[in-house]
């Protein structure tokens, strides 16, 4: 495309909250035939709350919240900040926490006065030898309603569990139902489980959901798409989504999230609009066809 009609593609896209980074970007967009997205902050918006909290017998359920939120005080993730406030809330009083530790994607741990405190996904929890099958079915019945499901044990015997919901944004089934239709294949990627995924996909209609994904896995999913000659885009918010980002044909970050997104994408969506993406299509569109 000549650098005129670049200029005003980028021009257009600005003004509706869509930032362009260069004129490969715009060049690409028109050829996308798949879209990979992030589910956390990028399809929901990234602000979860708790909505059910479940104690095993024996356990106080109170002390199982503020020993939850102790460690996850520790963590910037949204999950720990939805736990947090749900906590202050509670008028639980927090306690300090040693000896923490937060596996990228996987959950947190750490130890609370004098106990040892895990908390994650089921497979984190495995890893310390604790199996979920006792609170199985009630995390299943949240999971299905879509909301995350996050696992406490402590000092190796299971706790309790927290549900965690993050509402989907009100553009982005206008966003998918509009791409899909455009055919362009939607594969949602997530660190969440399955059940949980599942939930979210089946009520957007998308195409493809690879769930329980670690975050250096998010770009082999990118890679293994291009391999089999889709032209890749790649929506993500997170400091997890970013080499999958980079590893995109086209990477588009929420300016709602992290800066290290941004810095990996050639695309940024200022109000974290998934609507943007089908505009980006429309201006790429536009430009290609005024210079041909
Ligand atoms: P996503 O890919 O959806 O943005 P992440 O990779 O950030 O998700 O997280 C994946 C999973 O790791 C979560 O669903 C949760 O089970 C676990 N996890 C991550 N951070 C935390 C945390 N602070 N506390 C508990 N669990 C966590
Ligand atoms: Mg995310």
């Amino acid at each position: 495309a000549t650098p005129m009609s670049i200029m005003v593609g980028v021009g257009r896209g600005a003004q509706s909250g869509v930032l362009i980074r260069d004129a490969e970007a715009l060049e690409r967009m028109e050829k996308v035939d798949t879209l990979v997205v992030d589910k956390t902050g990028t399809l929901t918006e990234g602000r979860p709350k708790v909505v059910a909290a479940q104690a095993v017998e024996g356990f106080d359920p109170g002390d199982v919240l503020q020993k939850l939120a102790s460690v996850e005080r520790a963590s910037e993730h949204p999950l720990a900040a939805a736990i947090v406030a749900d906590a202050l809330d509670r008028k639980l009083s927090l306690s300090p926490v040693t000896d923490f530790d937060s596996p990228l994607g996987k959950g947190v741990l750490g130890i609370v006065d004098g106990v040892r405190v895990v908390c994650g996904g089921a497979k984190f929890l495995a890893e310390d030898g604790i199996e979920v099958a006792p609170l199985v079915t009630l995390a299943e019945a949240v999971s299905a309603k879509a909301a995350t499901v996050i696992f406490v044990g402590i000092d190796g015997r299971l706790a309790g569990f927290v549900g965690i919901a993050d509402p989907i944004k009100a553009s982005t089934a206008q966003a998918i139902a509009a791409l899909r239709k455009a055919n362009v294949r939607v594969v949602m990627l997530t660190g969440d489980g399955k059940t949980t995924a599942q939930a979210v996909g089946l009520e957007l209609g998308i195409d493809e959901v690879v769930a329980e994904v670690l975050p250096e896995d998010k770009a082999s999913v990118v890679q293994r798409l291009k391999t089999e000659g889709r032209v890749v885009a790649m929506a993500g918010d997170g400091v997890n989504d970013a080499p999958a980002l980079a590893a995109a044909d086209v990477g588009i970050a929420m300016g709602t999230g992290t800066d290290v997104a941004m810095e990996s994408s050639g695309v940024t969506l200022l109000h974290g609009d998934l609507m943007g993406i089908v505009k980006a299509r429309q201006l790429s569109k536009a430009t290609m066809r005024n210079i041909r």
